[in-house]
């Protein structure tokens, strides 16, 4: 179990990553104290370890058949050859098929580009519904919406009233994008996370809290990784 003393943190905090338990504390905490307090979560981390297990093997791999996650739903990517270059999403058969031409489909990085393209398409029409709706019901109104890739943010405020978000988060639940959505919202009343933030964000909705923990227990789940020309 990895352990990292860092002398000016006051909490301990726990992190599974890559099926990893990962332990920060202060450096003044004694190990027999950072023991007890791992295995005061033992169920919690056992249900997260769990979790993450549940990754498909299979997942994008940017082959036909791989695994992808989209609306927090496991989807079958499926490739079929033609020129109009879409991708069809069928709610029903969970299945996401990518046209494209029969050379191209043997390309993870080609693959990658459309995933990224279609996933930017359809935040901008979903992200931007759920934005209007939490507007009409917090009376926090943006001045802009953008949307940027990154790779450890799911979204944004700024000072000037612009929000943005990750197009990656169509991979997650409704009530996730939700969550998100209205997290950045409350930013424009409180640019930063005291408690006036988190009494205002807990107002507009009571269950924030666990969606933090289905984005950080997910992370891996929602990326669209890069890979290596073969
Ligand atoms: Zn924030």
């Amino acid at each position: 179990m990895p352990f990292e003393a860092f002398p000016k943190r006051r909490t301990v905090s726990l992190q599974v990553k890559s099926g990893q338990i990962v332990v920060n504390a202060p450096s003044y905490i004694h190990l027999s104290d950072i023991e007890q307090f791992v295995v005061g979560r033992a169920s919690w981390l056992k249900s997260v370890l769990q979790k993450q297990a549940q990754l498909p093997s299979n997942k994008m791999t940017y082959k036909n058949g791989s695994a992808l996650l989209f609306g927090g739903i496991w989807h079958d990517l499926l490739f079929n050859v033609g020129s109009d270059n879409s991708i069809v999403h069928d709610a029903t058969t969970h299945t996401l098929t990518l046209i494209g031409p029969s050379q191209s489909l043997k390309n993870p990085n080609y693959i990658r580009r459309r995933l990224l393209a279609f996933f930017k398409q359809e935040a901008e029409t979903l992200i931007a519904q759920r934005l209007n709706y939490w507007i009409e019901r917090s009376g926090l109104t943006p001045t802009k919406l953008s949307f940027k890739f990154y790779k450890n943010r799911w979204g944004c405020c700024y000072q000037s009233g612009e929000v943005r978000f990750n197009p990656l988060l169509v991979s997650a639940p409704l009530e996730v994008i939700d969550c998100v959505v209205i997290h950045e919202l409350c930013h424009l009343k409180h640019m930063n996370h005291s408690a006036k933030f988190w009494a205002l964000n807990k107002k507009i909705c009571g269950h924030c809290d666990e969606t933090k923990n289905w984005l950080r227990h997910n992370h891996e789940a929602l990326q669209l990784p890069t890979i290596k020309e073969q």
